[in-house]
């Protein structure tokens, strides 16, 4: 789960990391009001779970609290690489003498922890990582280690901060690392951590990850899940553990396993390009799936308005496909008792372990469904054309 910049701050601030005061804002009162109590010159930040936020316009100094008022009138409802700002951060502004950057991440590809930091922080990272890779350290974390004082000296040698803000950096880097432990965090960065004209060191931007995975240890991460932002259908999946997200389309997609559904997804988009019609979501339910999760993920699907047909694409392996042909008759008479009978169309396609079997049990299955309810065909590229074709209506 990604944090907003104002939802990072907290935990920065919950583990002493340097932050400046602010409160977050959704109307152009409240900021002009929050900017009253902090006094002075404040910087007002768009709020959307994007970089790039200053380059794009969504963070503005303003001088005084009607100037800060002004300035999220004009950031909010912003658009900004495709997210709309909802909220606004008002903070204090601080004077800038120098710009930092600093991150511990999960690098997966080296299976270990990793720490980068640079002198050169600020806007141009991303351009500074590509250009002069030597200017950004990159240091190994051994996890059962972890960052002491003297690892987080390692990297701050490393990225050659200064005597006179060393010591400070210091800390933050172990106070960062207590974050990045102590929350289950996969991302902690910082760009810019400053260092101010008097020679303080603040972090001014803030970006968490938090692992999902380590949800059940944090109850109060709850707090940072947007629903409001969440897609309805979305929030219903979530809640029966299902692996489902929205797309725009009228082709709804079930399979097992996360790469057999992204292939799906690209099959069914070409095949539905020249009859207007595409993918409606991802569902993955994964490689034992009863029929009690194909009737959960059968109902989501269906109930999305936007569905016209669905195609079920299942690879048979350790649930062999007889076991899944029973789970979607179960499914349908789940959801019959329900009082959400199937009348949308089902393509289904089975292949892999007892194919032939499984497919066996959905003919004789389908002579007694609702008519035109349930079709099999026997290869993927035939059952996603089939299925578009009626998304359709063909
Ligand atoms: P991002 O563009 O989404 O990463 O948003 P940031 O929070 O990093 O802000 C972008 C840039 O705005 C920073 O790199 C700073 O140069 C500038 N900025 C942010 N806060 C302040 C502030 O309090 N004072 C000044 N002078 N500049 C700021
Ligand atoms: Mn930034």
């Amino acid at each position: 789960m990604d944090l907003m910049e104002y939802q990072a701050k907290e935990l920065f601030a919950a583990h002493e990391v340097p932050v400046l005061p602010g409160s977050v804002a959704e109307t152009a009162e409240q900021a002009r009001r929050t900017a009253e109590t902090i006094g002075g010159q404040v910087v007002v930040k768009a709020q959307v779970k994007t970089g790039g936020r200053g380059k794009a316009g969504g963070v503005k100094l303003a001088e005084d609290p009607a100037e800060a008022g002004a300035k999220a009138e004009a950031i909010l409802g912003m658009d900004i690489k495709g997210h709309t700002v909802h909220r606004v951060l008002v903070t204090q502004a601080s004077d800038i003498a120098e710009e930092y950057y600093v991150s511990f991440l999960l690098d997966r590809t080296n299976r270990t922890f990793l720490a980068m930091a640079s002198v050169e922080g600020g806007v141009e990272i991303e351009q500074l990582a590509v250009e002069r890779p030597e200017a950004l350290a990159r240091i190994p974390i051994d996890p059962l280690a972890g960052v002491d004082a003297a690892k987080a000296a390692e990297i701050a040698e490393a990225a050659g901060f200064g005597p006179d803000v060393r010591d400070q950096v210091v800390g933050v880097l172990q106070q960062l690392w207590t974050v990045f432990t102590a929350e289950d965090a996969t991302l902690v960065e910082v760009n810019p951590l400053v260092k101010t004209p008097d020679g303080r060191v603040v972090a001014l931007d803030g970006k968490v990850s938090l692992d999902e995975n380590a949800g059940y240890r944090h109850e109060d991460h709850a707090r940072f899940e947007d629903s409001a932002a969440a897609d309805p259908l979305e929030a219903r999946a979530k809640e029966k553990d299902l692996n489902y997200v929205k797309l725009s389309g009228e082709v709804g997609i079930i399979g097992n396993g996360a790469g057999l559904v992204m292939s799906t997804l690209d099959v069914v988009a070409y095949a539905g390009e020249e009859l207007g019609v595409k993918p409606a979501n991802f569902l993955d339910i994964g490689g034992g799936a009863s029929a009690e999760v194909m009737a959960n993920g059968l109902e989501i699907i269906l109930s999305d308005a936007e569905v016209t047909s669905v195609f079920v694409n299942v690879f048979g392996g350790i649930t062999a496909c007889d076991a899944v042909a029973n789970g979607i008759v179960h499914a349908f008479e789940l959801l019959k008792s329900r009082g959400d009978e199937v009348t949308k169309p089902l393509v289904v396609r089975l292949d892999g372990n007892n194919a032939e079997e499984g497919r066996r049990i959905l003919q004789e299955f389908a002579a007694t469904a609702p008519p035109g309810t349930l079709e099999q065909v026997d290869t993927m590229d035939g059952a996603a054309r089939r299925a578009a074709e009626l998304a359709a209506g063909k």
